[in-house]
């Protein structure tokens, strides 16, 4: 049986070997994470909490969708040991003490969305200090976090080995959101265009496929320097694509690994 643990006062640190941070409404690449975790034959706990520090729009934040008892059931039986599903006093007693994501964290993802990564690695942080894991596991999808979550790591010295898991994707390409729930058929259709775009072999081949989908708005596309999360020139040697739009009010992202630069 899983356990339920609604405070760190529940659990001894150092219980769990691996933490699997989400922000609950799980689907299939949440499973994988867990999964990878699990494979390590290590016990494995899922926290769920959405961190108001890194919604820049109130709306988004009372909007998240939640799905507590569907969490529960997907958690157990991708194998996870723990569900670890705190109040907000409980991350933020008092003061935060706040992590900045540098000026990393301010491009891209961070441009649109000022002081989200500096609420990510603050709640990142916490969960670490609570639950003391000797392993972390986080997903490709959110790269820019993914990059500056291992940054972070390295700054404080914290003793965590990060594990990257690879985007899981529908039938169709589309990346797995929590916010894909958001889009109606017509608009999970149109979603397709930043796998498509994604796939192709030349910028200019990728703002066309852009331009054929109306009902995407971009925000950014890039292809970046995996190493550094600057674009990436010639001699990068692993580049990625990098991409974010909206349909309709719907925040999408994805990546992929290229092999161009232009
Ligand atoms: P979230 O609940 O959206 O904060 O995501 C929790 C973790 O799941 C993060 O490490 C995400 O990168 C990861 N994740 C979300 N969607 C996917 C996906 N489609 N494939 C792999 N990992 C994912």
């Amino acid at each position: 049986m899983i356990e339920i643990h609604k405070s760190a006062a529940d659990f001894a640190r150092q219980k769990y070997d691996v933490l699997v941070p989400t922000m609950g409404a799980l689907h299939a690449g949440h499973e994988s994470l867990i999964k990878i975790g699990k494979s390590s034959g290590k016990k494995v706990l899922v926290s769920i909490f959405i961190n108001p520090l890194q919604f820049e729009n109130k709306n988004d934040l009372e909007n998240y969708p939640k799905s507590v008892e569907k969490d529960l059931a997907l958690a157990e039986s991708a194998g996870a040991d723990g569900i670890f599903i705190p109040s907000k006093e409980e991350i933020y007693p008092g003061k935060v003490d706040e992590v900045s994501a540098g000026e990393l964290g301010e491009i891209y993802e961070g441009k649109s969305r000022p002081s989200h990564f500096n609420g990510v690695l603050t709640v990142v942080k916490r969960l670490f200090e609570i639950s003391s894991p000797r392993m972390a596991v986080f997903g490709e999808k959110d790269f820019q976090q993914l990059f500056l979550i291992k940054k972070m790591v390295k700054e404080y010295g914290l003793p965590i080995e990060i594990s990257a898991a690879p985007t899981i994707r529908d039938e169709f390409g589309l990346a797995l959101s929590s916010r894909n729930m958001f889009l109606d058929i017509d608009q999970k259709k149109s979603a397709q265009v930043l796998f498509r775009t994604l796939q192709k072999s030349s910028i200019d081949e990728m703002k066309q496929e852009i331009k054929n989908e109306p009902n995407f708005k971009l925000d950014y596309l890039e292809i970046i320097n995996e190493e550094s999360f600057l674009k990436a020139d010639k001699s990068t040697r692993y580049k990625r694509g990098i991409i974010a739009g909206w349909i309709n009010q719907v925040r999408l992202i994805d990546n992929m690994q290229v092999s161009f630069t232009s």
